[in-house]
């Protein structure tokens, strides 16, 4: 099957993604921000360290914050965010995003993982507003996650809300869980990935990671 392609610059919806993140940070709920700090008072306590020294007293506050921002994903609606930018229209050739960021944390260690997420769907009747895919990834990606469920959960909430003929999802991650910690192996990148539809098609899959492994720039 022979397929077009639309390649899109990715850098407006990463600025969006940003003013994102900023209005969130004001939407602070401060009895759990309270709460989360009174804990890391005491982890900090019990690492040997002195929770009321300059420098770390208002850590426990910071890092509160930090992880309320790092899991506002639990605060979204990926279906939503799709449903709220899709158009129908004519068009049945491969659309492809590539390069979106991503940056998640491990739920086995809570420590982060990030790199990159490539997507491509081919639409059956429908299509969605571009920017919209790498605001479904912020959504998965800022919970507690594993890379291969992050994967899958970014491919069926494609799949089920747009009803697209075929959903590729390949992602691109270092885990500092495994560059700090334990093996230490420091510049490991985990590929892992995902397809449906006429993604199971050998030529149509091979189009899909040749174009996300080539630089247009
Ligand atoms: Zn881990």
């Amino acid at each position: 099957m022979e397929h077009n392609y639309i390649q899109m610059n990715q850098k407006r919806d990463i600025n969006k993604e940003q003013i994102y993140g900023y209005v969130k940070i004001e939407q602070y709920d401060q009895a759990k921000i309270d709460r989360i700090a009174g804990h890391y008072e005491a982890i900090l306590a019990d690492l040997g360290e002195d929770p009321s020294r300059d420098g770390l007293l208002k850590t426990p506050e910071r890092v509160a914050k930090a992880l309320q921002y790092l899991t506002h994903g639990y605060d979204s609606k990926p279906d939503e965010i799709l449903r709220s930018a899709m158009f129908k229209e004519d068009y049945s050739q491969m659309v492809v995003v590539k390069d979106i960021e991503v940056f998640s944390m491990c739920e086995h260690h809570m420590i982060p993982f990030f790199g990159k997420a490539h997507i491509a769907y081919i639409p059956n009747g429908y299509i969605v507003g571009l920017s919209k895919l790498p605001r479904v990834v912020d959504s998965f990606a800022r919970r507690l996650q594993v890379q291969e469920r992050l994967t899958n959960e970014i491919r069926d909430c494609i799949q089920n809300t747009l009803k697209p003929a075929g959903v590729a999802v390949v992602i691109e991650c270092k885990h500092l869980c495994m560059s700090m910690r334990g093996v230490q192996k420091q510049n490991s990148i985990t590929t892992t990935s995902a397809f449906t539809g006429e993604f199971a098609n050998e030529t149509t899959r091979s189009e899909f990671l040749r174009l996300i492994s080539s630089n247009l720039s």
